[in-house]
């Protein structure tokens, strides 16, 4: 049977995908690159926006009228799963033949066959206070940068946020299973590791931490960089900070989700800290190392968010000059504590210029900050011989995350280069590379 997957949403759902891919072709499903030759169709799901929602449910409609499409096995797994649980196993009006969430991947063979058996929808929601896919070998397509989920779910019900209820409880791997699997992605090639968790900085197993975890990988030859997302601003002890800030494969990058400058807001949210806590934070994470590339998340028109509360926002990104932000609208989420204590009063016109404001404010600052490396050179890992636009750059990223594009040379992919910055907008930066 040939098994065709779709990925949706973050960088977890395409680490989920790997995995998915490890066990089906354990069972002898062969992967294919397209839905049209495939005879099952998995879509890895996401939960955290309506509109990914929407995206999905387009999605199945369209891939049944393929050629071929009504008589194909189509099967959504992730996030949606659990949060739709129940309209989707009882909707008739989303033409899908099974689910599975996204503790439930080393059954996911025999719900196949379930489903081929039995025209009745099959699905497996469990969610799992143990399963981390010990054991599993991730099925990757190779290239220079990895994945590697460390902890899975979170404990701590943002207001906001589906994530506890789509996947569970946090648990942790071992410090050995984890570092047997960087080991395995180094020896294929890879140079970069991303760490994952939904709350990776809270990584705890057999009492050791995310910043020991760290060190451990950081000692394995052939791994040259390590990143980690997506952290919480609670979980930064002070042997954490010194981790990034020193040990040289741990890159000088942290994202650090903001979500809102005020403090009601914040409290609203269930953050657990609030908008002194955060620049407190923020002093020290640049006391420890001031060039520390940070990058944060934040959502305009929460419940209850005042122009005056908005302003906090708005001051704490001026305060802060983060080098890039992924903004958002809030969007009601059902099932979440903010969708049942709070009604989402913030008007579309309100929450759309609070957004465009702070699209702007960004703007004016990553400019600012990218045109300060302007003369400087960077280590620049390639990661692709062309560019969106052009064959004749190549682009890579330097060790703060910042995306660099230079004329085309001798480097291959996964070659570092020394790169002497000439330009820059607020998304990239131009350069020249001055050896390989
Ligand atoms: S920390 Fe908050 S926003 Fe992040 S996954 Fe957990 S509940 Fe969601």
């Amino acid at each position: 049977m040939k098994v065709y997957i779709e990925t949706y949403g973050c960088q977890m759902n395409e680490y989920d995908s790997e995995i998915v891919r490890g066990i089906l072709r354990e069972k002898a499903y062969a992967l294919v690159d397209s839905a049209e030759e495939a005879d099952i169709i998995l879509l890895n799901t996401c939960s955290v926006r309506d509109n990914a929602d929407r995206k999905v449910i387009a999605r199945v409609h369209a891939l049944r009228h393929l050629n071929g499409g009504a008589h194909k096995k189509i099967g959504l797994i992730g996030c949606m799963p659990t949060s739709h649980r129940q309209g989707l196993i009882a909707d008739g009006k989303l033409p899908i033949d099974f689910i599975a969430g996204p503790d439930s991947y080393r059954r996911l063979p025999s719900l196949i066959e379930k489903s081929i058996e039995s025209s009745d929808k099959a699905f497996d929601i469990r969610l799992s206070r143990s399963e981390t896919y010990s054991g599993v070998h991730p099925f990757r397509s190779g290239g220079v940068n990895g994945w590697i989920a460390v902890m899975r779910g979170c404990n701590n019900f943002c207001t906001f946020c589906v994530v506890p209820y789509t996947r569970g409880r946090e648990r942790s791997r071992s410090v050995d299973d984890v570092v047997t699997e960087a080991r395995e992605l180094a020896a294929q090639g890879c140079k970069q590791i991303t760490v994952l968790g939904q709350n990776v900085n809270s990584y705890q197993h057999d009492g050791h931490d995310f910043a020991y975890l760290l060190d451990k990988i950081s000692e394995i030859d052939g791994v040259q960089r390590i990143r980690f997302t997506s952290p919480h601003p609670k979980d930064f002890p002070t042997s954490l900070l010194r981790v990034v800030a020193e040990n040289p494969k741990v890159c000088k990058h942290i994202h650090l989700p903001l979500q809102a400058g005020n403090s009601r807001v914040l409290d609203l949210m269930h953050r657990t800290y609030d908008k002194e806590d955060y620049l407190a934070l923020v002093d020290k994470i640049k006391r420890f190392f001031p060039a520390m590339v940070l990058t944060t998340d934040i959502i305009v028109g929460f419940p209850t968010e005042t122009e005056k509360e908005f302003e906090d926002t708005v001051d704490v990104m001026q305060r802060v000059e983060f080098d890039s932000a992924f903004i958002f609208k809030y969007s009601e989420r059902k099932g979440t504590l903010a969708a049942k204590r709070f009604p989402d009063d913030v008007s579309a016109v309100k929450k759309t210029e609070r957004i465009v404001r702070l699209n702007e404010l960004q703007k004016e600052i990553s400019l600012a900050k990218n045109r300060a490396h302007i003369g400087q050179v960077h280590a620049v890992l390639i990661e692709s011989l062309r560019t969106k636009k052009s064959s004749s750059d190549m682009q890579g990223r330097t060790d703060g995350n910042k995306l660099v594009i230079l004329p085309r040379g001798d480097a291959g992919i996964g070659d570092f280069v020394q790169v002497r910055i000439t330009d820059a907008s607020a998304h990239v930066l131009k350069g020249r590379a001055l050896s390989t």
